[in-house]
């Protein structure tokens, strides 16, 4: 099947295909469909780089992990990368964040070593499955058990009862029992866990299929407050929301995380929306419950876990006008203007499509007619944001060069007076006054009409 079991048995060497690899096709993915490979074999580094270097491969070390050749298979037009790792033996945790590992004899001590049954099988060259712990079994029944003790797997690797998370999520399995409740004891562990390995483990599990159950199972076990105090408060606050939320907080949140599509940033912004509630929650005369500035306490938050989370800039830009905005679309009532339509594609920028979908995922009512209604409002919305798009474009709302021609004709120097008068011509293209990003003279023309009106000089159409 694969090139490299021919290479590295002609070399003398066992390989073994393993982990994940083994386990999705189990779960019925073709072996030719799967995006990453990782392979076990008897031959140190060394060899294994020797071995793919003499039949042409590229070869690079991969570094954060220990003793692990990678290279890229190309076959069927198709490019995969491929991890080939030295078998490993004894873990010792002497103390230290970091367990030392060696190097091991066989496959059996190999996948003796890693975390779960599910991850831990093997298949051979012809397609033999080696099986020590039941991986197959577990997975048809959708079963999330340790290899052997879990007291000893979670604590040797902390990171193991986030991953437990994420393959709730993302395999759809249920963890056992004692799976439970050793994460629950040892949940506080997490924290020695780097905030990169985090970020990673979180953002497959936000992105899972199985995300409502994987956030029950952290807020369960406690290790929701240690990853994100923020959604552990929301567990916790019990207050009413108010004459048009049926659903709880929490509940609400992890509905809301399902329903959206399974992207990373529109999951984060999902799970962090209403986060700003916790806090502004506030309660009128007539006794209603409000939330007032609810997303820019939001946003606020997003920004703790962002760095907390080490979000690149894309992610954190992402998630955080997703929450600022999220109440936006829901306030559509088909009598907005071609402006407001514009103002909020304006605002949205590159996230218009996201919130959207996340305006969509809000809508958790279950009352007859509600969910149907605020559905057609968004379609209508985007439809009407999509027909503007395709007419004007979506770029810049100004060209480029703009600012030193108005600089030169109103004799004014660099600063705040010219982002005034950007902001005036800005409003005039939102209100279709002006074409987008059209032609410089456009603008200027503009400006000297506003002028020639009188002593006033533009602050006409304000
Ligand atoms: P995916 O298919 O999503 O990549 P995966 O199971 O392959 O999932 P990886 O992180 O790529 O996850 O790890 C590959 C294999 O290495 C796992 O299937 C598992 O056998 C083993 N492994 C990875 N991380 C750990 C860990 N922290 N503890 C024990 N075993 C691990
Ligand atoms: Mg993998």
């Amino acid at each position: 099947m694969f090139r490299l079991f021919e290479l590295f048995r002609g070399a003398g060497q066992e390989l073994y295909l393993v982990g994940g690899a083994v386990r999705d096709h189990l779960r019925g993915v073709a072996l030719e469909d799967l995006p990453d490979l990782d392979f076990a074999t008897n031959a140190p580094p060394g060899e294994s780089a020797r071995i793919l270097r003499e039949a042409g491969l590229p070869v690079f070390t991969v570094g954060s992990r220990f003793g692990t050749v990678g290279t890229i298979l190309g076959g069927g037009g198709r490019r995969r990368e491929v991890q080939v790792t030295t078998f490993r033996g004894e873990v010792y945790v002497n103390g230290s964040r970091k367990p030392r590992v060696t190097f091991g004899k066989d496959l059996q001590t190999d996948l003796a070593r890693r975390d779960f049954s599910i991850n831990a099988m093997a298949m051979t060259a012809d397609r033999r499955l080696v099986d020590p712990y039941g991986g197959r079994l577990d997975l048809e029944r959708g079963i999330l058990r340790t290899v052997g003790d879990p007291r000893t797997i979670f604590r040797e690797d902390p990171l193991r009862t986030l991953r437990a998370a994420r393959f709730i999520s993302t395999l759809g399995v249920r963890p056992e029992p004692e799976v439970v409740e050793v994460v629950r004891e040892l949940a506080a562990e997490i924290l020695s866990v780097s905030r990169e390995r985090w970020l990673l483990e979180m953002n497959r599990l936000l992105a899972g299929s199985g995300v409502e159950a994987a956030l029950g199972f952290l807020a369960d076990t406690g290790l929701l407050a240690y990853l994100l105090p923020e959604a552990q408060a929301m567990v916790e606050f019990q207050a009413s929301q108010g004459r048009y939320h049926h659903k709880a907080l929490w509940p609400h949140t992890v509905a809301v995380v399902g329903q959206a599509p399974p992207r990373v940033a529109v999951r984060w912004a999902a799970l962090l929306h209403d986060a700003g509630k916790v806090t502004t929650r506030s309660v009128d005369d007539a006794g209603e419950v409000h939330f007032l500035g609810h997303e820019t306490a939001g946003a606020v938050l997003v920004d703790d876990v962002a760095r907390r989370f080490r979000f690149d800039r894309a992610l954190w830009h992402r998630v955080r006008t997703l929450v600022l905005m999220h109440q936006r679309p829901a306030l559509y009532d088909g009598a907005w203007t071609d402006a407001a339509v514009r103002r909020l594609i304006r605002d949205a920028g590159e996230v218009l499509a996201d919130l959207l979908d996340l305006s969509r995922a809000d809508v958790t009512s279950h009352r007859p007619g509600v969910r149907e209604a605020v559905l057609a409002r968004l379609a209508e919305l985007q439809a009407r944001a999509a027909e503007l798009i395709r007419i004007e474009g979506e770029g810049p709302l100004l060209p480029k060069g703009l600012g030193r021609e108005i600089m030169a004709r109103l004799g004014i120097e660099a600063g705040p007076a010219v982002g005034r008068v950007k902001d005036r011509l800005e409003q005039a293209v939102l209100d279709g006054h002006l074409p987008r990003n059209g032609p410089i003279e456009a603008y200027t023309e503009y400006l000297d009409r506003l002028a020639g009106r009188g002593p006033d000089e533009g602050r006409a159409d304000r």
